[in-house]
């Protein structure tokens, strides 16, 4: 199982970006997000992607993220951009996930520093500073090795056709299928 937490969402401000992490986690084969406790507008949205286009993907809202962090029974990776870079640890990570849980960790504004202690990896997408939605999306990738362009959904009302010009948009049936 694959989680994604966000930490140190401010309501109203990061409203956008946290939504942006939740669905880029679901587009990009996380199993579930875990937002902090402003964030259940962006939880709504989230929740609507999947009715309409399909998962299995959760959003779960924390009053406590850092009792997660304490307690996760699994592999903590933190996304920061003073870590090692993910090139270098991609395979190890890779490797001791194939049998444990993952719980992958964006920041905000500044994360604190008993994060960087408590996680397994420091992971970082360039140590250049840009955007949580950008450095979870590479990890992702980098950790699936591209497999997750291929996943199937389930449960989707509608699907899109890809068209090399405009959209289109079918229903599929009510179990998901077309
Ligand atoms: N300045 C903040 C700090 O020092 O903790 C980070 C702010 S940054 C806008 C928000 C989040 O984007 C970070 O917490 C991290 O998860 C992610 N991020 C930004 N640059 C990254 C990079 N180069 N590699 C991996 N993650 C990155």
């Amino acid at each position: 199982e694959i989680i994604v937490l966000r930490l140190g969402h401010r309501p109203g401000r990061d409203n956008r970006m946290t939504t942006h992490v939740g669905l880029t986690a679901r587009a990009l084969g996380a199993d579930r997000v875990v937002l902090t406790n402003g964030a259940s507008g962006s939880r709504d949205t989230i929740d609507d992607i999947t009715e309409r286009f399909g998962g299995p993907f959760t959003v779960d809202l924390t009053e406590e993220p850092n009792r997660l962090l304490q307690t996760f029974e699994g592999t903590i990776v933190h996304l920061t951009m003073y870590g090692l870079p993910v090139q270098t640890v991609e395979e190890e990570i890779r490797t001791v996930t194939q049998n444990e849980p993952l719980l992958v960790v964006v920041g905000a504004e500044k994360v604190p520093f008993d994060v960087y202690a408590c996680a397994d990896f420091n992971v970082a997408v360039t140590n250049q500073p840009h955007s949580e939605v950008a450095g979870l999306a590479v990890f992702l990738d980098r950790l699936f090795d591209g497999s997750e362009l291929e996943r199937e959904w389930t449960g989707a009302d509608r699907r899109v056709v890809p068209k090399e010009t405009g959209k289109k948009v079918v229903p599929t049936d009510p179990a998901g299928e077309e």
